[in-house]
């Protein structure tokens, strides 16, 4: 483990060998892969946990193809897409390991400690990881729920937004969910005359009545209180093993189950917030917890990449500082410090007033 002096990482690195990680970093859009770069650059080991299958955030999936003007030395511009994938090749480059398709739960405190740094458990979708610093990166959009019973399901053929339903003839389409984006995804699939069943979990329908109707009109099988027991993978097709007994075959699995709110993990993660709902920060980016970290859009005012970017390899710094710089030195504390001794004076000021 890197401490005291800056080492590079080799490709090699054994990294099932560690025991904690120096840094995780949650979300791969441009504030996460400029903060990992930064990090691994610096000889700490880091791991990017990404909910989405491929890096590049906004930048990748709201505007792919959008010629980007405003990034310093690109006067032609650059898209979306080459902006993430040369970000994120930098920072495959500098021996970042990433996680895709696994969502942050939340963090924990233990009471383990190293160096004077009490490490944080890492709760994700998929496991958990041991770390001393903590880098939030996961903007402020919604993203689809996933529904961890497909997660080991290898498929392109299990959607979470709903796919173009132009040929779906003689197509064996099961829908979870009981909300309106559901309910008209099984119309649509109905109406190219799909053989449609829909799995709503709760014995009620969320969205409308109407839509209930056509759907029961078109032909299409509603399962109430019914969720997805077993998934797996027969041929091209997906095998269901439904809670009602039932087994079902699906050539499309369509998952509409809501969107987390960024500000529900926000919620999860115990953060001071500030007034607009955003995480505050103290002028070194850290949170109100001690060894975690918030930078892009999860707290700025301007929402722009090269801010992202910027926040980003200014967090990495501070926490690399924290980790290699033994106590006394470290700028952060000395200034910690003199805040709560002009806290002590203001304390014993009044005091004296008093009395
Ligand atoms: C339509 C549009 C056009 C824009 N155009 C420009 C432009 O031209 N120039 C410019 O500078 N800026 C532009 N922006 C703004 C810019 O895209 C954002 O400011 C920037 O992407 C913020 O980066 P970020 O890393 O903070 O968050 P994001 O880009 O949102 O990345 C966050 C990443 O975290 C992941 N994530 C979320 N939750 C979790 C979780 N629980 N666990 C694990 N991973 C998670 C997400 O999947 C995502 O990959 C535009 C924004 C939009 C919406």
């Amino acid at each position: 483990m890197v401490d005291y002096k800056v080492t590079q990482l080799d490709s090699d690195f054994d990294f099932d060998s560690i025991r904690y990680w120096d840094v995780v970093i949650i979300g791969a859009g441009p504030g996460g892969l400029a903060a990992s770069l930064t990090t691994a650059h610096r000889g700490l080991t880091t791991l990017v946990i990404e909910a989405k299958e491929t890096p590049g955030g906004q930048p990748e999936f709201l505007y792919a193809d959008k010629k980007i003007v405003d990034i310093p030395g690109f006067p032609d511009g650059i898209t979306g897409h080459e902006l993430s994938q040369r970000t994120y090749r930098q920072a495959v480059n500098a021996v970042v390991q990433f996680r895709f398709n696994e969502e942050l739960v939340t963090v924990e405190d233990t009471d383990e400690t190293e160096n004077d740094d009490q490490l944080k458990r890492v709760v994700t979708s998929r496991g958990n990881y041991l770390c001393r610093k903590v880098i939030i990166a996961f903007g402020l959009l919604h993203f689809p729920r996933k529904l961890p019973v497909l997660d080991h399901v290898d498929s392109d053929r299990i959607h979470y937004k709903v796919p173009k339903i132009s040929d779906y003839e003689g197509q064996r389409v099961v829908i979870v969910g009981g909300g309106d984006s559901a309910l008209d995804a099984a119309v649509m699939a109905l109406q190219r005359r799909a053989d449609v069943n829909l799995l709503v979990r709760k014995d009620v329908i969320a969205g409308k009545a109407d839509t209930l109707r056509r759907i029961n009109e078109l032909g299409g099988r509603v399962h109430m209180s019914t969720e997805i027991a077993q998934a797996g993978l027969s041929g091209d097709q997906i095998s269901l093993q439904l809670t009602d007994d039932e087994n079902i075959l699906a050539d499309h699995v369509i998952v509409q189950i809501g969107f987390l709110s960024a500000k529900d993990t926000f919620e999860k993660l115990n953060l001071r917030l500030n007034s607009d709902g955003s995480i505050a920060i103290d002028p070194y980016f850290e949170t109100s917890r001690r060894g975690i970290f918030a930078v892009g859009d999860v707290h700025g005012d301007i929402k722009l990449i090269t801010v992202a970017w910027a926040e980003g390899i200014q967090a990495a710094i501070h926490a690399f500082k924290e980790i290699t710089s033994p106590y006394w030195l470290n700028e952060k504390r000395l200034l910690d410090l003199k805040i709560s001794l002009i806290g002590e004076k203001l304390a014993d000021a009044a005091t004296r007033k008093k009395s």
